[in-house]
């Protein structure tokens, strides 16, 4: 039977958002937020599947390479694994704009994990702390979260009372 699946963007919701117009290169950089490692471990327990879908520019732009990228998601697993939380599959576009069908908001990511891992998109929700990530969501037909550094601002295009949009 499909499963419902929780897919989370990477930057700003499950690490600290680096500057505009920068990208996290290094293991160094790269820090969690520690709400996202509590969702994880909530989402597992409910035996949803967890996907995190990333636009990684810096690698066509030459900032690092894809063996950096893999090199930091590895950790990043590693890390979250040694916290009791696992993610199932991690897809990232290491594209420019405009020269592939899997930059988000374009849905190749998702689909592709769709047929992968026979996921019920009409059960399943996006996370994520952009226009870009909602955009995807309803590309998609998944259900929208807005999420920024750890804490969740909107839900279905609605805002969370108390919480700053
Ligand atoms: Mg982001
Ligand atoms: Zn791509």
């Amino acid at each position: 039977m499909s499963r419902a699946c929780v897919f989370l963007d990477r930057d700003g919701v499950i690490n600290e958002k680096p500057p505009r117009g920068e990208y996290v290169t290094r293991w160094q950089d790269f820090r969690i937020l520690p709400a996202a490692v509590d969702w994880i471990r909530l989402f597992n327990a409910l035996d949803l599947l967890v996907v995190v879908v990333t636009n990684q520019r810096g690698v066509a732009l030459g900032l690092m390479t894809e063996a950096d990228l893999e090199d930091i998601h590895r950790r990043m697993l590693d890390s979250l694994s040694a916290a009791g939380a696992r993610i199932d599959r991690i897809y990232y576009c290491a594209h420019h704009a405009d020269s592939c069908e899997c930059r988000k908001p374009q849905p190749g990511m998702v689909l592709r994990a769709q047929s992968e891992l026979d996921i019920d998109l009409a059960r399943s929700i996006m996370i994520g702390d952009s226009d870009i990530d909602e955009e995807l969501a309803r590309r998609s037909g998944l259900k929208f979260v807005r999420a920024d550094e750890g804490r969740v601002t909107a839900v279905a295009g609605r805002g969370v009372p108390g919480a700053e949009p």
